[in-house]
Protein backbone atom coordinates (compact mmCIF):
# COMPACT_ATOMS: atom_id res chain seq x y z
CA UNK A 1 0.00 0.00 0.00
CA UNK A 2 0.87 3.59 -0.53
CA UNK A 3 2.31 5.96 2.19
CA UNK A 4 3.88 9.03 2.63
CA UNK A 5 7.51 8.71 4.65
CA UNK A 6 10.86 9.98 5.13
CA UNK A 7 14.08 8.82 6.98
CA UNK A 8 14.20 10.74 9.98
CA UNK A 9 16.54 13.57 10.08
CA UNK A 10 17.86 13.33 6.62
CA UNK A 11 15.99 16.46 4.91
CA UNK A 12 15.35 15.58 1.73
CA UNK A 13 14.33 11.94 2.27
CA UNK A 14 10.79 12.17 1.76
CA UNK A 15 8.86 9.65 -1.11
CA UNK A 16 6.01 8.21 -1.26
CA UNK A 17 6.65 4.42 -0.55
CA UNK A 18 5.10 1.14 -0.62
CA UNK A 19 4.94 -0.63 2.19
CA UNK A 20 3.35 -3.73 3.65
CA UNK A 21 -0.38 -3.53 4.90
CA UNK A 22 -0.57 -3.57 8.89
CA UNK A 23 -2.37 -6.21 10.49
CA UNK A 24 -4.92 -5.33 13.23
CA UNK A 25 -4.35 -6.47 17.05
CA UNK A 26 -6.85 -7.65 18.92
CA UNK A 27 -7.04 -4.11 20.98
CA UNK A 28 -7.02 -2.33 17.60
CA UNK A 29 -8.92 -1.06 14.74
CA UNK A 30 -8.26 -1.51 11.02
CA UNK A 31 -8.58 1.86 9.59
CA UNK A 32 -8.92 2.96 5.35
CA UNK A 33 -7.51 6.31 5.86
CA UNK A 34 -9.58 9.07 4.19
CA UNK A 35 -7.64 12.14 4.79
CA UNK A 36 -4.34 13.73 6.24
CA UNK A 37 -3.89 17.43 7.24
CA UNK A 38 -0.73 18.86 6.81
CA UNK A 39 0.85 21.59 9.45
CA UNK A 40 4.30 22.99 9.99
CA UNK A 41 5.30 19.99 12.00
CA UNK A 42 5.35 18.08 8.24
CA UNK A 43 7.30 20.62 7.05
CA UNK A 44 9.73 20.68 9.95
CA UNK A 45 10.30 16.61 10.18
CA UNK A 46 10.78 16.80 6.27
CA UNK A 47 13.24 19.39 6.31
CA UNK A 48 15.37 17.01 9.73
CA UNK A 49 14.41 19.29 12.38
CA UNK A 50 13.65 16.27 14.57
CA UNK A 51 11.61 12.68 14.10
CA UNK A 52 12.09 9.34 15.03
CA UNK A 53 11.01 6.31 13.64
CA UNK A 54 9.64 3.44 15.43
CA UNK A 55 12.58 1.26 17.09
CA UNK A 56 14.37 -1.27 14.93
CA UNK A 57 12.71 0.85 11.40
CA UNK A 58 14.68 3.42 9.40
CA UNK A 59 11.59 5.27 7.97
CA UNK A 60 8.86 6.94 9.31
CA UNK A 61 5.10 6.99 8.31
CA UNK A 62 4.35 10.94 8.34
CA UNK A 63 0.85 11.96 9.53
CA UNK A 64 -0.26 13.26 12.89
CA UNK A 65 -3.91 15.03 11.77
CA UNK A 66 -6.23 11.98 10.56
CA UNK A 67 -9.76 10.68 9.39
CA UNK A 68 -10.12 7.62 8.74
CA UNK A 69 -13.39 4.53 8.17
CA UNK A 70 -12.87 1.91 10.33
CA UNK A 71 -13.02 -1.50 8.42
CA UNK A 72 -12.77 -3.82 11.52
CA UNK A 73 -13.01 -3.51 15.03
CA UNK A 74 -12.71 -5.65 18.11
CA UNK A 75 -15.99 -6.82 18.78
CA UNK A 76 -18.41 -5.11 21.34
CA UNK A 77 -16.26 -2.06 21.48
CA UNK A 78 -17.64 1.55 20.85
CA UNK A 79 -16.68 1.36 17.44
CA UNK A 80 -17.91 -0.55 13.97
CA UNK A 81 -17.03 -1.00 10.53
CA UNK A 82 -17.80 2.41 8.85
CA UNK A 83 -17.34 4.59 11.89
CA UNK A 84 -15.75 7.65 11.32
CA UNK A 85 -12.73 7.92 13.37
CA UNK A 86 -9.81 10.17 14.47
CA UNK A 87 -6.42 8.52 15.83
CA UNK A 88 -4.82 10.77 18.88
CA UNK A 89 -1.30 11.36 18.59
CA UNK A 90 0.36 11.58 21.53
CA UNK A 91 0.40 8.03 23.67
CA UNK A 92 1.54 7.61 27.05
CA UNK A 93 5.41 6.69 27.88
CA UNK A 94 5.40 3.39 29.19
CA UNK A 95 6.88 4.17 32.91
CA UNK A 96 4.33 5.40 32.69
CA UNK A 97 5.29 9.02 34.58
CA UNK A 98 1.76 9.97 36.98
CA UNK A 99 0.32 11.84 34.35
CA UNK A 100 0.79 9.75 31.67
CA UNK A 101 -1.07 6.99 34.09
CA UNK A 102 -4.05 9.19 34.61
CA UNK A 103 -4.62 9.75 30.82
CA UNK A 104 -2.81 13.22 30.38
CA UNK A 105 -0.13 12.60 28.60
CA UNK A 106 -0.08 15.67 27.01
CA UNK A 107 1.22 16.70 30.06
CA UNK A 108 3.86 13.61 30.30
CA UNK A 109 6.91 14.64 32.44
CA UNK A 110 9.90 12.43 31.00
CA UNK A 111 9.79 12.86 27.75
CA UNK A 112 9.42 9.30 26.81
CA UNK A 113 5.88 9.53 25.50
CA UNK A 114 5.38 8.74 21.27
CA UNK A 115 3.40 10.42 18.53
CA UNK A 116 2.12 9.21 15.95
CA UNK A 117 3.84 10.37 12.21
CA UNK A 118 6.34 12.29 14.50
CA UNK A 119 8.35 10.61 17.20
CA UNK A 120 9.01 6.88 17.42
CA UNK A 121 5.61 6.05 15.77
CA UNK A 122 4.38 5.77 12.51
CA UNK A 123 1.56 8.21 11.46
CA UNK A 124 -1.58 7.91 9.62
CA UNK A 125 -0.58 9.14 6.03
CA UNK A 126 -0.98 5.68 4.69
CA UNK A 127 -3.94 4.25 2.78
CA UNK A 128 -4.59 1.48 6.01
CA UNK A 129 -2.98 2.04 9.16
CA UNK A 130 -3.96 0.09 12.86
CA UNK A 131 -4.67 2.38 15.85
CA UNK A 132 -5.49 1.55 19.16
CA UNK A 133 -9.58 1.12 20.22
CA UNK A 134 -8.52 3.77 23.67
CA UNK A 135 -6.08 6.30 21.07
CA UNK A 136 -9.22 6.80 18.38
CA UNK A 137 -11.96 9.35 18.64
CA UNK A 138 -15.64 8.97 17.25
CA UNK A 139 -16.25 11.44 15.12
CA UNK A 140 -19.96 12.18 13.60
CA UNK A 141 -20.26 11.25 9.57
CA UNK A 142 -22.50 14.98 8.94
CA UNK A 143 -19.04 16.55 9.37
CA UNK A 144 -17.75 15.14 6.92
CA UNK A 145 -13.97 16.08 5.58
CA UNK A 146 -13.80 18.73 8.30
CA UNK A 147 -13.77 16.01 10.86
CA UNK A 148 -9.69 15.87 9.74
CA UNK A 149 -9.83 19.52 12.07
CA UNK A 150 -10.18 17.82 15.02
CA UNK A 151 -6.59 16.99 15.65
CA UNK A 152 -5.62 20.71 15.40
CA UNK A 153 -8.31 21.97 17.11
CA UNK A 154 -7.95 19.29 19.94
CA UNK A 155 -4.64 21.49 21.05
CA UNK A 156 -6.74 24.60 20.88
CA UNK A 157 -9.41 23.04 23.02
CA UNK A 158 -6.67 22.51 25.59
CA UNK A 159 -5.34 25.71 25.65
CA UNK A 160 -8.68 27.51 25.87
CA UNK A 161 -9.40 24.59 28.85
CA UNK A 162 -6.17 25.57 30.71
CA UNK A 163 -6.58 29.30 30.30
CA UNK A 164 -10.40 28.86 32.15
CA UNK A 165 -8.84 26.89 34.54
CA UNK A 166 -5.97 29.49 35.49
CA UNK A 167 -8.15 32.34 35.49
CA UNK A 168 -10.45 30.69 37.87
CA UNK A 169 -7.63 31.54 40.46
CA UNK A 170 -10.21 34.52 41.07
CA UNK A 171 -13.36 35.95 39.32
CA UNK A 172 -13.70 35.24 35.80
CA UNK A 173 -15.36 37.32 33.57
CA UNK A 174 -13.55 37.71 30.75
CA UNK A 175 -14.73 39.74 28.13
CA UNK A 176 -11.82 40.17 24.94
CA UNK A 177 -9.88 37.70 23.58
CA UNK A 178 -6.51 38.45 21.30
CA UNK A 179 -5.84 35.96 18.72
CA UNK A 180 -1.98 36.65 16.97
CA UNK A 181 -2.27 34.43 13.41
CA UNK A 182 -5.11 33.53 11.32
CA UNK A 183 -3.60 30.39 10.26
CA UNK A 184 -5.69 26.87 11.09
CA UNK A 185 -4.04 27.05 14.57
CA UNK A 186 -5.61 31.31 14.87
CA UNK A 187 -8.53 30.38 13.09
CA UNK A 188 -9.47 27.57 15.43
CA UNK A 189 -8.63 29.36 18.67
CA UNK A 190 -10.96 32.24 17.46
CA UNK A 191 -13.50 29.83 16.81
CA UNK A 192 -13.48 29.04 20.28
CA UNK A 193 -13.47 32.17 21.84
CA UNK A 194 -16.16 33.29 19.64
CA UNK A 195 -18.01 30.18 21.11
CA UNK A 196 -17.58 30.90 24.49
CA UNK A 197 -19.15 34.08 24.40
CA UNK A 198 -15.72 36.61 23.61
CA UNK A 199 -15.29 39.86 21.53
CA UNK A 200 -12.29 38.41 19.68
CA UNK A 201 -9.68 40.06 17.90
CA UNK A 202 -7.55 38.53 15.39
CA UNK A 203 -4.33 39.82 14.61
CA UNK A 204 -2.33 38.91 10.74
CA UNK A 205 -0.26 40.34 8.48
CA UNK A 206 -2.18 39.14 5.78
CA UNK A 207 -4.60 41.90 4.61
CA UNK A 208 -6.21 39.59 1.14
CA UNK A 209 -6.88 36.22 0.92
CA UNK A 210 -9.61 34.14 2.69
CA UNK A 211 -8.29 34.37 6.56
CA UNK A 212 -10.01 38.19 6.70
CA UNK A 213 -13.77 36.75 5.67
CA UNK A 214 -13.17 33.57 7.91
CA UNK A 215 -12.48 36.01 10.69
CA UNK A 216 -15.87 38.37 10.39
CA UNK A 217 -18.35 35.53 9.64
CA UNK A 218 -17.09 34.56 13.16
CA UNK A 219 -17.94 37.83 14.76
CA UNK A 220 -14.89 38.64 15.64
CA UNK A 221 -12.81 41.80 13.96
CA UNK A 222 -9.73 41.04 12.13
CA UNK A 223 -6.75 43.86 11.80
CA UNK A 224 -3.00 43.65 10.81
CA UNK A 225 -1.90 46.69 12.85
CA UNK A 226 -0.72 46.45 16.19
CA UNK A 227 -2.64 47.54 19.45
CA UNK A 228 -2.17 48.68 22.59
CA UNK A 229 -3.79 45.37 24.68
CA UNK A 230 -6.92 45.62 26.35
CA UNK A 231 -7.55 42.03 26.61
CA UNK A 232 -8.54 39.28 29.10
CA UNK A 233 -6.87 36.63 27.10
CA UNK A 234 -4.24 36.66 24.34
CA UNK A 235 -3.88 33.45 22.20
CA UNK A 236 -0.27 33.97 20.84
CA UNK A 237 -0.53 31.81 17.48
CA UNK A 238 2.26 32.65 15.29
CA UNK A 239 5.57 31.72 17.11
CA UNK A 240 7.64 35.01 15.75
CA UNK A 241 9.37 36.34 18.63
CA UNK A 242 8.56 39.43 17.45
CA UNK A 243 4.86 39.28 18.06
CA UNK A 244 5.84 37.47 21.32
CA UNK A 245 7.72 40.43 22.46
CA UNK A 246 4.57 42.61 21.44
CA UNK A 247 2.14 40.57 23.57
CA UNK A 248 4.40 40.42 26.60
CA UNK A 249 4.48 44.16 26.69
CA UNK A 250 1.00 44.40 27.15
CA UNK A 251 -0.06 45.71 30.61
CA UNK A 252 -3.44 44.80 31.13
CA UNK A 253 -4.30 42.60 34.88
CA UNK A 254 -4.65 39.56 35.26
CA UNK A 255 -3.92 39.23 31.68
CA UNK A 256 -3.56 35.71 30.45
CA UNK A 257 -0.83 35.14 27.60
CA UNK A 258 -0.92 31.45 26.07
CA UNK A 259 1.90 30.58 23.36
CA UNK A 260 1.08 27.90 21.19
CA UNK A 261 3.49 28.79 18.73
CA UNK A 262 6.84 27.28 18.32
CA UNK A 263 9.85 29.62 17.25
CA UNK A 264 12.38 28.95 14.86
CA UNK A 265 15.61 29.43 16.28
CA UNK A 266 17.80 31.13 16.66
CA UNK A 267 16.28 34.90 17.33
CA UNK A 268 18.07 38.01 17.19
CA UNK A 269 14.85 39.47 19.26
CA UNK A 270 15.89 40.81 23.03
CA UNK A 271 13.24 41.25 26.09
CA UNK A 272 14.06 43.53 28.88
CA UNK A 273 13.11 41.41 31.54
CA UNK A 274 12.65 44.32 34.47
CA UNK A 275 9.79 46.11 32.77
CA UNK A 276 8.22 42.83 31.83
CA UNK A 277 8.40 41.48 35.51
CA UNK A 278 6.80 44.73 36.69
CA UNK A 279 3.73 44.07 34.54
CA UNK A 280 3.57 40.37 35.22
CA UNK A 281 4.15 40.99 39.15
CA UNK A 282 1.86 44.03 39.57
CA UNK A 283 -0.85 43.19 37.46
CA UNK A 284 -0.90 39.31 38.38
CA UNK A 285 -0.38 38.38 34.48
CA UNK A 286 0.29 34.70 33.75
CA UNK A 287 2.40 33.62 30.68
CA UNK A 288 2.12 30.15 29.96
CA UNK A 289 2.64 27.37 26.81
CA UNK A 290 0.99 24.83 25.91
CA UNK A 291 1.17 21.68 23.50
CA UNK A 292 -0.73 18.32 22.43
CA UNK A 293 -4.25 17.33 23.65
CA UNK A 294 -5.21 14.89 25.65
CA UNK A 295 -8.49 12.50 25.05
CA UNK A 296 -10.65 14.84 27.28
CA UNK A 297 -9.39 17.71 24.72
CA UNK A 298 -10.25 15.54 21.53
CA UNK A 299 -13.99 14.78 22.90
CA UNK A 300 -14.21 19.10 24.19
CA UNK A 301 -12.62 19.78 19.91
CA UNK A 302 -15.31 17.11 18.53
CA UNK A 303 -17.96 19.14 20.55
CA UNK A 304 -16.93 22.74 19.45
CA UNK A 305 -16.67 21.52 15.72
CA UNK A 306 -20.05 20.13 15.83
CA UNK A 307 -21.04 23.33 16.98
CA UNK A 308 -19.25 25.50 14.28
CA UNK A 309 -20.41 26.85 10.64
CA UNK A 310 -20.01 23.42 8.68
CA UNK A 311 -19.20 25.29 5.79
CA UNK A 312 -17.47 28.13 7.73
CA UNK A 313 -15.23 24.97 8.95
CA UNK A 314 -14.62 23.35 5.17
CA UNK A 315 -13.42 26.44 3.98
CA UNK A 316 -10.38 26.54 6.10
CA UNK A 317 -9.30 23.57 3.87
CA UNK A 318 -8.04 25.30 0.92
CA UNK A 319 -6.33 23.32 -0.89
CA UNK A 320 -7.03 19.29 -1.71
CA UNK A 321 -4.28 17.10 -2.88
CA UNK A 322 -4.42 13.34 -4.18
CA UNK A 323 -1.57 11.00 -3.24
CA UNK A 324 -1.26 11.08 -7.45
CA UNK A 325 1.30 12.94 -9.57
CA UNK A 326 2.49 15.88 -7.77
CA UNK A 327 1.57 14.77 -4.28
CA UNK A 328 4.96 16.29 -3.02
CA UNK A 329 2.74 19.41 -3.63
CA UNK A 330 0.82 19.28 -0.60
CA UNK A 331 3.90 19.95 1.44
CA UNK A 332 4.86 23.29 -0.04
CA UNK A 333 3.96 26.20 1.79
CA UNK A 334 1.89 28.38 -0.46
CA UNK A 335 0.62 32.25 0.16
CA UNK A 336 -2.80 32.38 1.79
CA UNK A 337 -3.41 29.16 1.97
CA UNK A 338 -4.80 27.86 5.73
CA UNK A 339 -5.36 24.13 5.83
CA UNK A 340 -4.22 21.58 3.01
CA UNK A 341 -5.38 17.91 2.95
CA UNK A 342 -4.17 14.97 1.45
CA UNK A 343 -6.73 12.71 -0.16
CA UNK A 344 -5.97 8.76 0.49
CA UNK A 345 -9.38 7.25 -1.31
CA UNK A 346 -9.82 7.09 -4.75
ZN1 LIG B 1 4.56 10.47 30.84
Amino acid sequence: MRAVTIAPRAPGSLRLDDIPAPRRAADQLLVQAMAVGVCGTDRELIEGHYGEAPPGEKRLVLGHESLGRVLEAPPGGEFSAGDLMVGIVRHPDPVPCGNCAVGEWDMCRNGRYTERGIKQAHGFCSEVFCVENSMAVKVEKGLGLAAVLLEPASVLAKAWEHIERIGKRARWEPRRALVTGAGPVGLLAALMGAQRGLEVHVQDHNETGPKPSLVRELGAKYFSRRTQGGYDVVMECTGVPEIIKYVLGFQDPNLIVCLTGLSPAPSEVKLDVAPWNQAMVLGNQVVFGTVNANRRHYEQAAQALARADKGWLERLITRKIRLGDKWEQAYEKVRGDVKTVILLED
